[in-house]
């Protein structure tokens, strides 16, 4: 019988495991919160339809196993309402395999179990530790097919000895289930943490370079599948040297963060907007004709040319931008030059004495 536990075990480790990296993979293709449930709520009642499956037999008609700690764990950790198509799934399985009394029963007990982790959701919803709540919920699982047992089989001293050892597995199965889910969420937490900052740029918060060059390299092989317009806008600020020589280099990145907050508030959904590096931004407009382009980017040289920029200790001061737009296919039909060619359109704005807009 130790021998089974263990393969339980393992079998709840493993299911887990599988559950939770099938899920980030999912993540990666934006689901809608449909699927995510239907993909929560029937994992939840595959694992516990296989955990079934290796039932341990304890007396002819009645088995063990954990079938509730994928209940538990996605009631706790990610959603009651997928935990209860799980436990629906796993009740509708427990007839598959044969009709008894103990699969009423297990119904039952199924019901009485989600009906127990509301009310304990509620009462322990200022305790901290997710362990102390999953272990809470584990003891009332395990003292729920206690009094099963009890109430369907004899009560002999090998009935107790072997309830008595089922509370040791299902307290130490549970602690485990509880630690890998919490290990493998939270390290899908980090990750997706740190995939959304490598894309940010820090001091003004939009999206930085590395974003640009993903989005262009989107738009440049949509173009050539399908002839759809759309444009990048160069953005430089003016002297911007003088601003950090004049009043320092804090004053030199309020100025930034402003200008970021002025340019995403005028191209408003129009465009996404990046910090290329240092003072310079750009702008990717998807499916826009020229003349709306340089009509919102006109907008932003006009908007950051009459604002007045706080810097502290009273300083106020004024600052312009250059501006050079490339639009496919208006302006050019060659897709791979875009950059280069809006690139080219703001060094002539520089050229021709700033503070203008080149296309
Ligand atoms: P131009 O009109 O030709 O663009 O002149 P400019 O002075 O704006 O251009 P230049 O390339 O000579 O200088 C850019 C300056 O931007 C130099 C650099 O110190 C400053 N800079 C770059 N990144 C940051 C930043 O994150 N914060 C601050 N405060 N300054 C920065
Ligand atoms: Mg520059
Ligand atoms: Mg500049």
């Amino acid at each position: 019988m130790l021998n089974q536990f263990i393969i339980n075990v393992s079998l709840l480790i493993s299911l887990i495991f599988m559950y939770v990296t099938f899920r980030r993979k999912l993540g990666q293709f934006h689901p809608s919160p449909l699927t995510l449930y239907l993909y929560d709520g029937v994992s939840g009642g595959l694992m516990g339809y296989v955990l079934m499956n290796f039932s341990i037999l304890l007396v002819e008609g009645t088995f063990i196993d954990f079938r509730y700690i994928p209940i538990i764990l996605i009631f706790l950790f990610i959603d009651n309402k997928a935990a209860i198509l799980s436990a629906l799934l796993i009740a509708a399985a427990r007839f598959f395999i044969g009709i008894s009394i103990s699969s009423y029963f297990s119904i039952l007990i199924l019901s009485l179990l989600i009906l127990g982790l509301y009310v304990m959701k509620y009462f322990a919803r200022k305790i901290e530790s997710i362990y102390l709540k999953g272990m809470i919920m584990v003891i009332y699982a395990t003292f729920l097919y206690t009094l099963y047992f009890i109430n369907l089989l004899d009560v002999t001293t090998e009935i107790i000895l072997i309830l008595v050892f089922f509370w040791l597995v299902s307290i130490l199965g549970g602690l485990f289930a509880l630690f890998l889910m919490n290990y493998l969420r939270t390290a899908e937490l980090i990750v997706r943490k740190y995939e959304a900052e490598a894309t940010i740029d820090y001091l003004t918060g939009l999206s930085n370079v590395r974003k640009f060059y993903q989005l262009l390299d989107y738009y440049t092989k949509k173009s050539k599948v399908k002839e759809s317009p759309w444009a990048i806008a160069m953005v430089d600020i003016d002297f911007f040297k003088r601003v950090n020589d004049t009043y320092g280099h804090e004053a030199g990145d309020i100025v930034l963060i402003e200008v970021a907050r002025l340019l995403e508030e005028v191209v408003d959904s129009e465009a996404f907007i990046f910090r290329k590096g240092g003072e310079e931004f750009t702008a990717i407009f998807p499916n826009t004709s020229l003349e709306k382009v340089v009509h919102s980017m006109e907008a932003c040289r006009k908007a950051i040319e009459s604002h007045i920029f706080n810097v502290g200790q009273l300083n106020e001061l004024h600052i312009t931008i250059s501006i050079g737009i490339c639009h496919f296919s208006e302006t050019t039909t060659s897709v791979d030059d875009v950059m280069a060619n809006a690139d080219e359109k703001l060094y002539m704005a520089k050229e021709r004495g700033r503070n203008r807009l080149v296309y």
